[in-house]
């Protein structure tokens, strides 16, 4: 069961990779967004099992979402 096995992980934005499209807070606003330094910041939900947010994970070009 994969859905389970991210139950407790958070998503983190590898920003060395990150070119700042921005497609994965279009695609989960409630889980990613710009911060007021520009770089894309996770924010603080109880999980992060939603379709959206793996849906943004799955689609960010660099591939520079990871769970940890
Ligand atoms: S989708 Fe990936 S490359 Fe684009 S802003 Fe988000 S983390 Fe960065």
């Amino acid at each position: 069961m994969e859905i389970l096995s991210h139950s407790k992980k958070i998503p983190v934005i590898e920003l060395e990779s990150c070119i700042f499209c921005e497609i994965c807070v279009e695609l989960a606003p409630h889980a990613f967004r710009i911060n007021d330094a520009g770089f894309v910041e996770v924010l603080s939900l109880d999980d992060y099992l939603d379709e959206d947010i793996l849906e943004a994970i799955k689609n960010c070009p660099k591939d520079c979402i990871v769970w940890e």
